[in-house]
């Protein structure tokens, strides 16, 4: 049986970051990547000369650990400039900042409720939204996306995800937009980065150069006392050190031995999944807006994109491509949405959009994402705290987006794939505790 001094389950960004932190180090570190290819979210995929990222990806990276890797690809940068569609407006983001377009009954509306709003508690991403912006702007834009987005209403949410995501109104920036287009940009980063040819993945291509990566490896059991792992290909090793970038439910989930507190309370996370509906045109001009977002609740995807504005390479010479977000909730019923529909759904909202005629349409492509965003129901910190602190004490390392079960960028995963392994030498300057929210 082999012996593998770091093992590290997961060859996304945090994986692969990790096996770099590791080896520098002087430790002999082996990824093991379930899926036939590296990259995990940040992987891309190929069709009919077109090429899709897993949804929208863009870089703001300003860690210099990630950006030592990220630049030694050449880039393309682009202003953050994205849009909103609502019921047959095209409106900047962020909409409330922008409502010139809207009727003036709408507009006083919405001013109104934000001048008249009142103190309240804040208990919920609910309350956040009415304390912010009051009832009329909360109800018609940010409530209704977050249907669409994390699939629930936004009282059953938490508010420590929401940081830097969400622009807090001044009144002074809300009545200049809502008399005329105000191009300022208050987006919270001022430039985004895509490398200019092989998708978002060659920012991270790099971290490939002498790591020992076995893919086709997808771990199914994990024995800590006798320190082995079994995965599907039948191949069992064993290890010195344990670091996990996968799901937290899927980890656990593959442990001998948990505590029932352990394996009720990682019950209890959830993540929503994406199906991407990826679409090819015939003409070079689609899509006018590198990415925005949607409110109409009859159109089912929340966010769409131009692959082919991010770089002209991910589409052939003359063609064009978008692609459209939809996210749905583990409870949702039906459990899998039926790709033709969504299909249909999107051809139908290229056209009320006006943005191309269904002949224009050469390509039009389904995938499902299992992991999209971890969900911040009430209280799921805490819960989430329990599993995290019961896997350490188990000496297993945790880091990623799904390791430290957070809404983690790429750079920040990068950054706690980094931290997770500087603590296998426990060299990191904290411990990686999940303070990344
Ligand atoms: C919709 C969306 C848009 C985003 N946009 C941006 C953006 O614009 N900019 C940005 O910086 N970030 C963005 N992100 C975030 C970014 O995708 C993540 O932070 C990053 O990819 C997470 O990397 P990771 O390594 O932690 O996880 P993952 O990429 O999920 O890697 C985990 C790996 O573990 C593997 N695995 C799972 N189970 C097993 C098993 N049992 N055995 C072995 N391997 C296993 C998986 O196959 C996967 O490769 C976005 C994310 C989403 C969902």
């Amino acid at each position: 049986m082999e012996n593998v001094e770091v093992a590290i389950l997961g060859g996304g960004v945090a994986g692969l970051s990790a096996a770099k932190t590791a080896r520098d180090a002087g430790l002999q570190a082996t990824v093991f990547e379930a899926e036939a290819a590296p990259g995990g979210l940040l992987a891309n995929f190929e069709v009919d000369g077109f090429r899709f990222d897993h949804a929208v990806h863009l870089s703001f990276a300003t860690e210099p650990e990630v950006r030592a890797v990220f630049d030694q690809t050449e880039y393309i940068t682009h202003k953050p400039e994205p849009m909103c569609w609502d019921e047959g407006h095209w409106l900047r983001h962020p909409i409330q900042n922008n409502m010139h377009p809207l009727s003036t009954d709408e507009r006083v509306s919405m001013i109104s409720g934000l001048v008249s709003r009142e103190d309240r508690e804040v208990e919920n991403y609910g309350d956040w939204l009415l304390y912010q912006y009051g009832q009329p702007i909360a109800e018609r834009w940010p409530m209704r996306y977050t249907r669409k987005y994390w699939r629930c209403e936004a009282d059953k949410l938490g508010i420590d995800w929401i940081g830097n995501r969400m622009r807090r109104p001044q009144l002074e920036e809300v009545l200049r937009g809502a008399f005329q287009n105000d191009d300022t940009n208050t987006y919270y980063v001022k430039e985004m980065r895509y490398p200019a040819q092989g998708g978002y993945f060659e920012f991270i291509k790099p971290l490939l150069q002498g790591c020992d990566l076995r893919c086709d490896h997808r771990a199914t059991a994990i024995d800590m006392d006798a320190r082995k792992i079994t995965f599907a290909n039948g191949q069992v090793i064993k290890f010195r050190q344990l670091l996990a970038t996968i799901p937290l439910p899927d980890l656990v989930g593959i442990i001998a031995d948990v505590p029932a507190t352990i394996t009720t309370a990682v019950k209890t996370l959830m993540a929503t999944h994406i199906d991407l509906i990826s679409v090819g045109f015939s003409r070079p001009d689609v899509s006018p807006y590198l990415w925005f977002y949607i409110y109409d609740e009859d159109i089912e995807a929340a966010r769409a994109y131009s692959p082919s504005i991010k770089s002209p390479c991910n589409a052939p010479a003359g063609k064009s491509s978008m692609q459209f977000e939809i996210y749905s909730h583990p409870n949702d019923e039906p459990a899998n949405r039926d790709p033709d529909y969504l299909k249909e759904n999107t051809v139908k909202a290229l056209s009320r959009m006006g943005l191309c005629d269904p002949e224009d349409i050469c390509l039009l492509h389904h995938k499902h994402v299992p992991h999209g965003n971890v969900i911040f129901d009430l209280g799921m910190e805490e819960r989430r705290d329990t599993v995290r602190e019961w896997l350490m004490e188990k000496g297993i390392h945790l880091a990623g987006r799904f390791g430290e079960w957070a809404y983690l960028w790429s750079n920040q995963a990068f950054m706690s794939g980094h931290d997770a392994a500087l603590n296998l030498q426990g060299k990191a300057k904290s411990p990686n505790s999940g303070a990344r929210r």
